[in-house]
């Protein structure tokens, strides 16, 4: 075990996906804009962001509020935060988002959709088939 350092470990885990699948694994966000405006934060691309995504933009919002713990308003294609929020908090709270809600936790791709069966939610990955419970 001691043998392996964690870039061999990136590698071989590589190695068994397909270049297709893999490709799609590097899919990033666009990096978030965000400002701060009086006792607010503005998070500018909010939209484009949530669109990268592909998720539902109301849950994305709903989300971000839990995580930061206050309260806001939309406005277009922006979402406004009560607070000062540190950047980085507000980005480190889309990267949960993203892991819980979009992230195939097996091969890494961003390909998943919802999909209800009883009561329950799944995550389905549409790279590898793979589905995991997310609660939504
Ligand atoms: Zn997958």
């Amino acid at each position: 075990m001691a043998d392996f350092d964690y870039e061999e470990l990136l590698d071989r885990a590589r190695s068994n996906i397909p270049e297709e699948i893999s490709n799609r694994a590097r899919w990033s966000l666009p990096s978030p804009q965000i400002m701060i405006e009086g006792s607010n934060t503005i998070f500018r691309n909010f939209i484009e962001v949530v669109n990268h995504m592909d998720r539902d933009e109301n849950h994305v919002y709903q989300f971000l509020l839990n995580e930061l713990g206050t309260s806001g308003s939309r406005d277009g294609p922006r979402a406004r935060f009560k607070g000062r929020i540190p950047p980085k908090r507000l980005k480190k709270t889309i990267v949960n988002y993203v892991n819980t809600y979009v992230k195939c936790t097996q091969c890494g791709a961003p390909d998943t959709h919802f999909i209800k069966e009883d009561r329950t939610t799944l995550l389905k990955c549409q790279a590898c088939g793979a589905t995991r419970p997310v609660k939504l």
